[in-house]
């Protein structure tokens, strides 16, 4: 087998200062890196002190060398990512403390990795090393592709398949670090499924690729680095592996948990359990063949291996019409939310198959005379009894720790059973507050309110009650720079007639800033209303106008929204958070309806229910603040950077005429409310 070059870095890349500091790391404090006349501002042009970064890098710096936990909300301009990075390198690995940071989207991490730690390394006199943590699946698995391209004309259907997998047998010898991204085109997921790096199947140090092999080099890298750059979902993922003494990251002493605002949600997906027809047949794809691939079955002979594929072949039927069961289920209760609690709702037609299916693999398996097949095939077997299990987890629904339901959505035909924990808080307080050392979690919102005990939410929800906490002011004067207005010739939103004034008084805001609008709904159906509406009026201003669930994804319509200037986007979910339109593009945000969770999602009906179980009732526990807290991040969408200006109109009276609008309106930094008319008073004194 021939051996590939692995990827160029032998180690993690060195990170080393270009211009050496005569003080010593341990020397230097916060303000010589922050501060007026610092380190940063003698580095870069229109660097200026903000109090606010100061103070959030002070508070992480005595987190770290008392080894606390801190919750820290970081408004949008402080400059958090700095905030948190100038500490840990400081206070963390200048004395030899491993840290990962872990984000969750990708954009983040290419902030850090590309633009803050390298201008660190350039300014402070520390040598560091630092790497990015993918999940595994993500790296070429040399072993795999060797035995791929001998097997091509086995394995793969047809021509183009097969030029595909010599495109990739090319790139693997020059490949920096073999990381799927560095394709370019991409391959088509069944080309990569046949050659990616795999758990179940890896050979370890008894593969002839180990040296050489990119997953085992990136884990060298984890292994010898001072900072890990990661994400949710793959911290995790790795979190429960810990527990099987079986976790990917190194041992770290601190841990920095940036859009820490996304982790629970992430935990819960990642901590429960599910099975889609997707999955299952993409399983069942890669033993019997299809998408241009042949499957493994296909390419074995022997004893058992016609019947396994007669098993496998069934059990395709079995799963089309277990998922056609709950398909009709969920259709046969218009206005379910899927939510299910009996046990065996639907015939287990695949449990008994699957776990068959794995003993006869094993079987298969034992009489491969090739350590690389038999590998190959156990992998499958382990697979097998995995659907099963989960198969029949999902069909049990006796935890009382999860909450079961089917996620169905009949235009992709996709139909998910899925089990999530609706508490991750003691997961998080056994396996992470607990453990280690430090623990800063950080987010631009995190808090209900303006002050510290509005993190108590957050904290409570996350297993870190007992972490020390900080609220930080925005750096912008929202005073000058921002107007909320209500206006109050809208009925109610559970009124008549409410759609149609929304897209009425949305134009009419429109048409007096000139385009340059975020419209934010809180469902699909609202936005079609308005957009019903408002598409021809828009057309006939000469205004894009963008809505989302077009064709088109979320990152071109932000494209496309900025570049124009004054264009007007209709969105909902996705771009009330994470959304960043710096400058005149955007100057009027439009908040249609205030964002109270919906009751009836099957994790918020469960998690209403528990809090009434309780005695607490789920409004002021649960329903509000996470209103308050997405309020907030739908409002911070128009202010970016302090020469950012413009008008937030809330479509929603409850938020003046209701006892609980207060907490809305105290929960943005200083803005002046008003009716918006001529001789509107200020309605944040009622
Ligand atoms: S060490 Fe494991 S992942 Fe790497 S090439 Fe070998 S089998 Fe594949």
């Amino acid at each position: 087998m021939r051996r590939y070059r692995r990827g160029m870095l032998s180690s993690p890349p060195r990170v080393r200062h270009l211009a050496p500091l005569c003080c010593m790391s341990s020397q230097l404090s916060i303000k010589d890196v922050l501060g007026r006349g610092g380190v940063l501002s003698r580095r870069l042009d229109g660097f200026r002190e903000r109090p606010q970064q100061v103070e959030m890098a002070d508070a992480v710096l005595s987190a770290v060398h008392d080894e606390a936990h801190l919750v820290v909300e970081a408004p949008t301009g402080v400059g958090k990512s700095l905030a948190y990075l100038v500490p840990v390198l400081l206070g963390a690995i200048a004395t030899g403390r491993k840290v990962v940071i872990s984000t969750h989207t990708i954009a983040l991490q290419d902030q850090l990795l590309e633009k803050d730690i390298p201008l660190l390394a350039a300014c402070l006199p520390i040598e560091f090393t630092v790497t990015k943590a993918l999940g595994r699946n993500n790296y070429l698995g040399l072993r795999r592709l060797g035995l791929a391209m001998e097997r091509a004309p086995d394995l793969l259907a047809d021509d183009p398949a097969v030029v595909a997998l010599r495109r990739v047998h090319g790139w693997a010898e020059s490949a920096f670090e073999g990381r799927r991204q560095e394709l370019d085109p991409p391959v088509r997921p069944e080309i990569w499924d046949q050659v990616q790096s795999e758990t179940d199947n890896c050979l370890g140090h008894r593969c002839e690729q180990f040296k050489a092999c990119f997953y085992q080099s990136a884990r060298r890298r984890l292994q010898t680095a001072d900072i890990i750059v990661t994400n949710h979902a793959l911290y995790c993922t790795d979190l429960m592996l810990r527990q099987q003494d079986m976790g990917l990251l190194p041992e770290h002493p601190v841990l920095v948990i940036d859009e820490a605002h996304h982790l629970e949600r992430v935990a819960q997906e990642h901590l429960g359990l599910s099975l889609s027809r997707r999955a299952l047949r993409h399983f069942l794809r890669r033993l019997l063949g299809g998408r241009g691939t042949q499957g493994l079955l296909k390419r074995l002979d022997g004893d058992g291996v016609e019947a396994a594929q007669t098993l496998a072949r069934k059990i395709g039927e079995s799963g089309d019409r277990f998922f056609g069961d709950v398909d009709r289920w969920c259709a046969s209760r218009p206005g379910s939310n899927g939510r299910y609690r009996e046990p065996a709702l639907w015939d287990d037609v695949l449990s008994a198959d699957l776990a068959a299916l794995a003993d006869r693999l094993d079987v298969i398996a034992g009489g491969q005379e090739r350590d690389e097949v038999r590998i190959e095939v156990e992998a499958f077997g382990r697979r097998s009894l995995a659907i099963c299990s989960t198969v029949r987890g999902l069909l049990a629904a006796d935890d009382p720790d999860l909450v079961y339901f089917v996620e169905r959505d009949s235009v992709r035909r996709h139909v998910e059973l899925a089990a999530r924990p609706l508490d991750v808080a003691t997961i998080f307080e056994r396996e992470l507050f607990d453990k280690m050392g430090t623990v800063i979690a950080t987010s631009a919102t995190l808090a209900s309110g303006r002050t510290e005990k509005d993190l108590s939410y957050f904290a409570k929800r996350h297993g870190c009650s007992g972490a020390r906490q900080l609220v930080l002011g925005s750096p912008f004067d929202y005073q000058r720079l921002v107007e909320v207005h209500v206006p109050p010739d809208i009925p109610f939103p559970d009124e008549d007639g409410f759609d149609a004034a929304v897209a009425d008084v949305a134009l009419r805001y429109v048409d007096r800033v000139g385009g340059g609008a975020f419209i934010l709904f809180t469902s699909y159906r609202a936005l079609e209303a308005c957009w019903r509406r408002l598409a021809g009026p828009l057309s006939t201003r000469g205004l894009m106008a963008l809505r989302q669930g077009d064709t088109m994804d979320r990152a071109t319509m932000l494209t496309r929204f900025r570049a124009d200037g004054n264009a007007v986007l209709f969105g909902t979910e996705s771009f009330w958070h994470g959304v960043d339109v710096p400058g005149p593009a955007l100057r009027l945000v439009v908040i249609t309806r205030l964002p109270f969770p919906v009751p009836t999602l099957p994790m918020n009906e469960a998690r209403a229910e528990r809090l009434r179980r309780n005695g607490e009732d789920p409004f002021p526990r649960f329903f509000l603040p996470e209103a308050v807290i997405r309020f907030r991040q739908g409002c911070g969408r128009l202010v970016r950077t302090e020469d950012d200006e413009g008008l937030i109109v809330c479509l929603d009276r409850r938020v003046v005429e209701r006892p609980y609008g207060r907490r809305f309106r105290d929960s943005l930094d200083d803005a002046p409310w008003s009716s918006g008319a001529e001789d509107a008073s200020d309605v944040s004194q009622d």
